[in-house]
């Protein structure tokens, strides 16, 4: 596992040394997750990660209408979730689709 703290990868298409900030600053540092359970409808945790809302490779575009603020956790369950949708894309279709209620007799 590389170190944390040090990133190794290069900023995201798009991205320059303000961005990261300016979308902190812009969501005041609390994490954007949508949360049912909370009065204000979001997370509300300390953010301190700034991500794609729609990943760009599935078409999310380098804007900061695109970005958001997340805490570490949902920054981690959302990469880890948009991996596993992404294993799902390439396994190939397990059940046929039911006949729409519709058209059955
Ligand atoms: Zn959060």
């Amino acid at each position: 596992m590389p170190s944390q703290g040090r990133r190794s990868q290069p900023l995201p298409k798009g991205w320059d040394r303000q961005t990261r900030p300016r979308i902190l600053k812009r969501d005041r540092h609390v994490c954007q997750w949508p949360d049912d359970g909370n009065p204000a409808g979001i997370c509300g945790e300390p953010a301190n990660e700034v991500d794609h809302k729609i990943p760009a490779h599935l078409g999310g575009p380098e804007t900061d209408d695109n970005y958001w603020a997340l805490c570490r956790w949902h920054h981690a369950r959302k990469t880890a979730r948009e991996a596993s949708a992404a294993a799902h894309a390439r396994a190939p279709r397990a059940r046929p689709r039911p006949p729409h209620p519709g058209l059955l007799p």
